[in-house]
């Protein structure tokens, strides 16, 4: 795989921005721990609670409305 043939998908370290690749868990050339290779999991568990959040919204709209028309 050449990773230098697509520069902006390519994920970098957050530290010295050196190109890692996806399923890397750590920089290569810093030793940084990298969250983003497990950018899947962690957008999924945030999409939970975003899902939740907005459910919650929602129902205090409602609850809003029916205590305001009464
Ligand atoms: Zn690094």
């Amino acid at each position: 795989m050449s990773a230098s043939a697509e520069p902006l998908s390519v994920p970098r370290c957050t530290v010295c921005g050196v190109e890692v690749g996806s399923d890397t868990k750590r920089c290569p050339n810093c030793n940084l721990a990298l969250p983003a290779a497990r950018g899947s999991q962690v957008l999924g568990r945030t999409g939970l609670w975003v899902l939740g959040g907005v459910l919650l919204a929602v129902y205090a709209v409602v609850l809003l409305i029916v205590a305001a028309a009464r």
